[in-house]
């Protein structure tokens, strides 16, 4: 994959819009946050909306993500739809006004108005794909604090405290409010 080639110059968008769609086997694009499992396949399409592009399409990849509580890394598949709608940075004053019409369902970023970033829409659509709280599973049980040991598939001796549970402190209030 070529990042230039997805470089696209606003004027050589024809007024039908534009296709365009890409692999991206080692996934270069999110390379400096996540590796990936399977290749990044994105598939776009660019329209003209007077001065901004419209960016529509999907994007498909499996990243592996570090789970928070036990370490261990685990497949996370993205399968994004791209709705993006890109304003030329000279009109953020006006879109301020504009931002108020109902527009949840489209992403606004900012270009300069004459480059079409093809790969950062999509790197971003990815990176924005992954959750804050990254487990591998809901229940991940995490590594002990004492010995290390990944409780998923292990247990060990170590005493626990119960200290870690959100509802121990919980526990704490109704016993003193008695
Ligand atoms: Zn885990
Ligand atoms: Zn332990």
């Amino acid at each position: 994959m070529v990042r230039d080639e997805l470089k696209i110059k606003f004027e050589d968008i024809p007024p039908e819009g534009l296709d365009v769609s890409f692999e991206d086997r080692h996934g270069d694009l999110v390379r400096d946050c996540f590796p990936v499992r399977k290749p990044i396949r994105a598939k776009v399409h660019l329209a003209r909306w007077g001065t901004s592009v419209k960016v529509t399409g999907r994007v498909e990849t499996e990243l592996s993500l570090p789970c928070d509580r036990c370490l261990e890394e685990f497949p996370f598949p993205v399968e994004e739809e791209i709705n993006v709608l890109l304003e030329p940075v000279a009109s953020v004053s006006r879109l301020k006004e504009e931002v108020c019409l109902s527009r949840d369902d489209l992403d606004v970023i900012f270009f300069d108005g004459e480059t079409v970033e093809v790969d950062e829409v999509v790197r971003e659509q990815i990176l924005l794909a992954v959750p804050m709280r990254q487990l591998c599973k809901e229940d991940c049980k995490g590594l002990c604090p004492q010995c290390g040991e990944n409780l998923n598939l292990k247990t060990c001796d170590c005493k626990r405290e119960v200290k870690d549970s959100p509802f121990a402190i919980l526990k704490k209030l109704v016993v003193s409010s008695r």
